[in-house]
């Protein structure tokens, strides 16, 4: 038996790029079109989680956002990339469902495109630390 705390044994959650905090990880392969995790949380109205101040909010619509700040969510930990490998689908019962978009292997990092609104809010002004290739040259 292990030791260490794994909160799943198909994800883990480790540091990311220097300097890009944490990341979720993938520990088995997925294929293009596979279901990957459900981003869970409280189903709140959208206004009221305008009014919070985490980044952990995933919106639905103009009525309702899930508040992913709880710590079993681990989709929370997914971060941005300007060439995601995982794509988000709001489900007919306002489930948030994250699904691969490429052929992903054992051990590489999630991330699915958080969309113009986010990348300007927290993304911008630091300069997005993904791995695209557009990035090359420096952060856009
Ligand atoms: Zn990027």
């Amino acid at each position: 038996m292990s030791s260490k705390n794994k909160l799943s044994d198909k994800f883990e959650v480790k540091r990311s790029a220097p300097g890009a905090g944490l990341g979720l990880f993938t520990l088995v392969p997925f294929k293009k079109g596979d279901f990957v995790i459900e981003y869970t949380g409280d189903k709140i109205p959208t206004p009221q989680a305008n009014k919070l101040s985490t980044r952990y909010l995933f919106e639905i619509d103009e009525k309702w956002t899930i508040d992913g700040s709880k710590r079993g969510n681990l989709a929370r930990y997914i971060n941005h990339s300007c060439d995601p490998n995982c794509e988000t689908e709001i489900d007919e019962k306002d489930r948030i469902i994250i699904h691969a978009i490429k052929n992903i292997k054992a051990g590489d990092e999630l991330g699915y495109d958080y969309g113009e609104e986010y990348f300007d809010q927290f993304l911008k002004d630091a300069g997005c630390r993904c791995k695209a290739k557009k990035h090359q040259g420096g952060p856009v």
